[in-house]
Parts: structure tokens; C-alpha cells; sequence
């Protein structure tokens, strides 16, 4: 009778958000919520393309190509 079900716990909806929001500010989840493509106000931090406030706060400021590369390293 193992216990090794709290991985599972903290991916539910409330805790996520609950998470988030004493991490960052309210402002913040408004961009998470936006489009990949919503916003392209802003320049990826590696290669100076036009990325979304969504990338911007939830990409580490990269445009998707960067991103994923730095996901892939
Ligand atoms: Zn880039």
C-alpha cells in the first residue's frame, strides 16, 4: 500500500493556479491565457524576432524556435 499519488495532485487546476499567482502577479496570468500569436509586441531575447506577450512572459522572452531549442539542450 504505497502513497504515490502526489505527482498527480499537484497538477490539478486550483493548485496550479494558486501556485502561480503567489508567484507572479495577477497582470501576468492575463498574457497566459492570450494567443501564441496575440500581442507580437515584443522582440525574442536570443534572435530579435517578433514574439507575443505570451512568449514574452511565459516563453522566457524567446520567440517558439529558441524556445524549443532551449528545451531540447
Ligand atoms: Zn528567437
Amino acid at each position: 500500500m504505497e502513497n504515490k499519488n502526489k505527482e498527480k495532485d499537484f497538477w490539478e487546476e486550483e493548485y496550479f493556479y494558486e501556485t502561480m499567482d503567489s508567484i507572479e502577479s495577477k497582470e501576468k496570468l492575463k498574457t497566459f491565457h492570450k494567443g501564441h500569436d496575440e500581442d507580437m509586441n515584443f522582440n525574442c531575447k536570443n534572435c530579435d524576432k517578433k514574439i507575443s506577450a505570451h512568449n514574452k512572459d511565459w516563453h522566457a522572452g524567446l520567440c517558439d524556435d529558441c524556445f524549443n531549442r532551449l528545451l531540447s539542450n
